[in-house]
């Protein structure tokens, strides 16, 4: 339902749960995030309000991280739960999605046949399965390459923020038929499933366009079109209160 990712310099823990605050009133049923941390990707996760989240994270007090995506979600595949809560995981990728992979039926069928294991009922845990299956199998994939497979078998809508622990300072945004914006800062840049999220950071945002994925790092952000050619998208500017 609502998703913010970050890569910068402030503690990406605060300006996820500030974001994910901010989409509050798209309503959810519970919230999660994943930090990239020195040791991999960890992830914290919970049925519920956010000030359950927030207490789980103040709990672990974990390293500072200065990357990280989280999720509001608003249930359509599997009930409220912590394991079904997002991120969804692997130990090499983490993602939050809003929509629905309407395919996930078949795609799960085959990953459990070559002997992947499941832990939750979403259909989005399939597609964190399937970019974690290019990224390992022989021939190995690059993230982006793994991310583009699986993308191409998957039917359905998502907005996707994507953390791969072997690129622990970057965000991959990608957006089909659910909103998804960036938002530019100073050494700084954002992911977010709408503007509020942004506006205590920063004014400045570009829409993504059906198809594109945006690969966002502190100092910048390049986009694709649907077709994966690099393409420019107009940055502009949120005249919105806080
Ligand atoms: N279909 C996903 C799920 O049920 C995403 C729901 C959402 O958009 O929050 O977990």
């Amino acid at each position: 339902c609502g998703i913010v990712g970050y890569s910068g310099k402030r503690s990406a823990q605060e300006v996820l749960l500030n974001g994910l605050e901010k989409l509050e009133y798209r309503g959810y049923d519970s919230a999660g995030v994943a930090l990239a941390l020195e040791g991999g990707i960890h992830v914290v996760k919970s049925k519920g309000r956010l000030e359950v989240l927030r207490r789980k994270l103040e709990a672990e007090s974990l390293p500072e991280s200065f990357c990280g995506i989280g999720h509001t979600r608003w249930a359509t595949h599997g009930e409220p739960s912590d394991v079904n809560s997002h991120p969804h995981s692997t130990p090499r990728v983490s993602i939050v999605h809003n929509g629905i992979i309407e395919n996930y039926g078949p795609l799960k069928a085959d990953l459990m046949a070559k002997g992947v294991t499941f832990e939750s009922e979403t259909d989005t845990e399939v597609l964190v399965r399937l970019i974690d299956y290019f990224c390992c199998t022989q021939p190995k994939a690059s993230p982006l390459t793994a991310l583009r497979e699986a993308l191409g078998m998957v039917r359905g809508s998502y907005a996707l923020g994507v953390l791969f622990r072997a690129e622990p300072d970057t965000i991959y945004a990608v957006k089909k038929e659910s909103p998804l914006i960036v938002g530019w800062g100073e050494g700084e840049n954002f992911v977010a499933s709408d503007i509020p999220a942004l506006l205590k950071y920063t004014r400045r945002y570009s829409v993504l366009e059906e198809g594109d994925m945006a690969v966002v790092k502190a100092d910048g952000i390049r986009f694709y079109d649907a077709f994966g050619k690099p393409v420019e998208r107009e940055v502009l500017t949120a005249d919105w209160d806080e």
